[in-house]
């Protein structure tokens, strides 16, 4: 697969979803990825990256940022509090709210730098104890308690589990952004993006078929 593959691939899943062309953005996930094959991706135009961890993300882009204008940083890994303020410097967009405690101090982060990435709240809807995200049945009232904490929630994600058909996942978590009145909807990764979008998905978050297989000790 190749970038282009991807981006043909989205669109024709849009089409067939009856949804505007382009509505759908491709987060490329380049987490663990050499920096030759981000650096294809980026002289091919892209701009919008996602990656995993805070330290690997503030080892590779501020350099890619000097000679590339205009990229998009999306944090999608589980954030510790700890570093929310690296991630919060670094990033555009941040994927991963999933408790009260990450919620309280990104809100005074934001108070004390004047600004504050997109946020997106991270929803564990295959409940799995190993797995970030508040529980669904938790979900309402966390976007509550973010809202009023005057955070920029602009929707939820979800990273369904392995063994599961992902599409009641994202159906899932369609309905719980939708009753809360959120319009963003960050689902599907390489092997399930088109499913996500015929869901609703507004941003795919897609690596190894971009990149290729990311190096073995990789998550
Ligand atoms: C690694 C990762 C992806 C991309 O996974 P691929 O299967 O390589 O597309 C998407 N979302 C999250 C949260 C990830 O950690």
């Amino acid at each position: 697969m190749s970038l282009s593959d991807i981006q043909t691939r989205i669109h024709a899943a849009e089409e067939a979803a009856g949804r505007p062309k382009g509505c759908v953005t491709l987060i490329a996930v380049s987490k663990m990825q050499p920096d030759a094959r981000v650096i294809d991706v980026l002289e091919q135009g892209h701009r919008v990256f996602g990656e995993n961890r805070v330290q690997e993300a503030a080892r590779k882009w501020p350099g890619f940022r000097e000679t590339y204008q205009g990229i998009e940083l999306h944090i999608i890994g589980p954030l510790q509090t700890n570093k929310a303020r690296a991630a919060m410097e670094l990033a555009d967009v941040i994927h991963t709210v999933d408790r009260p405690k990450l919620a309280k101090t990104i809100a005074r982060l934001a108070q004390e730098m004047g600004s504050c990435p997109d946020l997106f709240i991270q929803v564990n809807t295959g409940e799995e104890p190993q797995k970030a995200g508040i529980l669904p049945a938790e979900a309402d009232a966390f976007v509550t308690e973010c809202q009023a904490l005057d955070l920029p929630v602009q929707g939820l994600m979800c990273i369904p589990p392995v063994d599961e058909e992902p599409s009641l996942h994202f159906a899932l978590l369609a309905k719980i952004a939708a009753r809360n009145g959120l319009t963003g909807l960050s689902m599907g990764m390489s092997g399930d993006f088109e499913t996500a979008i015929r869901l609703g998905a507004t941003h795919v978050r897609v690596g190894s078929a971009i990149f290729g297989e990311r190096p073995p000790a990789g998550d």
